[in-house]
């Protein structure tokens, strides 16, 4: 299990990425090498199973705006035939636009930003 934050560094006020794992002791700057003791045990792994769910939800948007992709595809086959139905791809299009939408809000809403 892996912890990545965007955090501030409160000695030199730098910007930085930290990524954090269970063998972490500190978390420590790597521009002016400030360290502060890890955080604790149960915060590492709520942080760790947040992360990773919102992992598996971008990773269900990528896959929802393929399915958007193969609606459209279908429209436009469908619409080039002279009597095709259209409305299983728009639907499809509707459906996976929506579901994309809102696995990549719920995906990438939460940014963690920390001062150490
Ligand atoms: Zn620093």
């Amino acid at each position: 299990m892996k912890v990545e934050l965007q955090a501030m560094c409160s000695e030199c006020y730098q910007p930085v990425a930290l990524v954090l794992t269970e063998q972490s002791k500190n978390i420590r700057c790597p521009v002016c090498g400030h360290e502060v003791p890890m955080i604790e045990k149960g915060s590492f792994t709520s942080l760790a199973k947040d992360q990773s769910k919102r992992k598996l939800f971008a990773a269900g948007a990528f896959l929802s705006f393929l399915a958007l992709a193969g609606g459209f595809a279908w429209f436009i086959t469908e619409f080039e035939k002279e009597q095709g139905s259209t409305v299983p791809g728009i639907a499809l299009m509707v459906i996976a636009g929506l579901a994309t939408l809102v696995l990549a809000w719920v995906g990438g809403s939460r940014r963690y930003v920390c001062e150490f």
